[in-house]
């Protein structure tokens, strides 16, 4: 038996083995050093082991790491507080956010679906008739419920009964969506950008319109920013780019800072505090150790200095990222903050091979729907390492 037999298939990982990490460079078993431009998804953006989270995370081990939520500990609630005070500014119409901690960013999808039903249902709806209306495009996550209304047919193939009550319409498109909502829809649920799905960026008017049809129609506006959040974007929230400010809001990925899973949902009092003991919970969700690690977080992202290294560094990026486009060798970018989707030309050859060409040049980079690739670098990779990233870049495409 091979260890290719004893680990189940559901991922097809580039040809690399990593053993350790620091900031925007790992290194693999035979001691090749990679810089890493996915940076797990986003859930890196401080890059491998930033030496306050490390810290954090070696205090906390030292004193308690689990109570479970039987019992409160002494971080529950500081970092409750201190989550809710970093949104308020894009939660709406509340001074101090409700905070609902979990673990990974499909359980915080799922609390917030489950939160939307129970609170459309306390407003009338029937319970088995309340809508959500969705994205086209959209990735939330792999429970049987999110892939219910994932419009990828390998997310889906094989894996129904699915779960009923979502409406799809096209991303970016605030007619269509106005026209999904009636008097049946509890909620709209959207990445404020598609991440997955190469990094789309919406029209600049669509989030206040969609954000306007909720208002008018009474219904939830739920932003999944599990991957645009915390300082991707080069604000905090993606939802700060257009002013708009959401009834709950996901988290996860860069809340654990790349040391564990940390999820949470935010939103407004009167909205979450549908959830009564017993209706809802999780053994780990707001674990000792997930506390400390997403306390440290957010005191990175208090000074705003990470968020201004993302603005600075991603203009940079996508000037070069155009060059490339403008030279013929790739057919497209989009993208903001330190985030950005490429096109590869398909007679080039597909973004995997792209990323396996990538590999070969020392830098990782995943792709993600055949002939796109995302790069998303830690928000702290030095200006000379992304330029020699970009640099291998435009070499492996040549
Ligand atoms: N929501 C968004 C926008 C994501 O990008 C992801 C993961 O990529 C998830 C939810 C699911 O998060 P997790 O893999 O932690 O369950």
């Amino acid at each position: 038996m091979t260890s290719s037999d004893t680990l189940a298939h559901n991922y097809h990982p580039l040809p690399v083995t990593l053993t350790s990490g620091e900031g925007a460079w790992v290194r693999d078993v035979e001691g090749r050093t990679y810089l890493d431009l996915l940076a797990g998804y986003s859930a890196l953006n401080f890059g491998h082991r930033h030496p306050d989270l490390t810290a954090a995370a070696h205090r906390q081990l030292d004193r308690l790491t689990l109570s479970s939520r039987a019992f409160d500990h002494d971080l529950l609630h500081p970092f409750a507080e201190a989550l809710s005070a970093l949104s308020r500014p894009v939660i709406a119409g509340i001074d101090a956010p409700m905070v609902l901690p979990m673990n990974t960013g499909a359980e915080a999808v799922e609390t917030a679906i489950k939160t939307a039903r129970k609170w459309g249902h306390q407003r009338g709806i029937p319970e088995d008739e309340g809508t959500i209306v969705v994205a086209e495009g959209n990735f939330h996550g792999r429970t049987t419920t999110i892939v219910s209304f994932s419009t990828d047919p390998e997310a889906r193939q094989g894996f129904g009964p699915f779960t009923p009550g979502f409406r799809v319409v096209p991303f970016g498109d605030a007619q269509a969506l106005r026209a999904a909502v009636d008097e049946r829809t509890v909620a709209v649920l959207l990445e404020p950008i598609q991440g997955e799905q190469g990094v789309v960026v919406p029209p600049a008017d669509y989030w206040p319109t969609v954000r306007q049809i909720c208002n008018d129609t009474d219904t939830l506006l739920i932003a999944d920013e599990i991957q645009s959040g915390l300082g991707r974007t080069g604000t905090t929230f993606a939802l700060e780019l257009w002013g708009v400010r959401a009834d709950l809001m996901t988290l996860g990925k860069a809340l654990g800072g790349g040391v564990l899973p940390v999820s949470a949902v935010v939103g407004c009092p009167d909205v979450l505090g549908v959830l009564t003991p017993g209706s809802h919970g999780s053994t780990f969700g707001g674990n000792p150790l997930a506390c400390a690690v997403g306390l440290a977080v957010i005191e990175l992202l208090s000074t705003g200095q990470v968020q201004h290294r993302a603005r600075e560094l991603g203009t940079h990026l996508h000037e070069r990222l155009r060059t490339l486009v403008q030279g013929g060798l790739l057919t497209g970018t989009r993208g903001v903050g330190l985030w950005a989707g490429l096109d590869v030309d398909p007679a080039w050859g597909t973004g995997r091979q792209l990323c396996e060409r990538l590999l070969e040049l020392g830098v990782l980079a995943k792709d993600t729907h055949g002939s796109t690739i995302r790069l998303a670098p830690p928000l702290t990779i030095a200006a000379e390492d992304l330029d020699l990233a970009l640099d291998r870049l435009t070499h492996a495409l040549r």
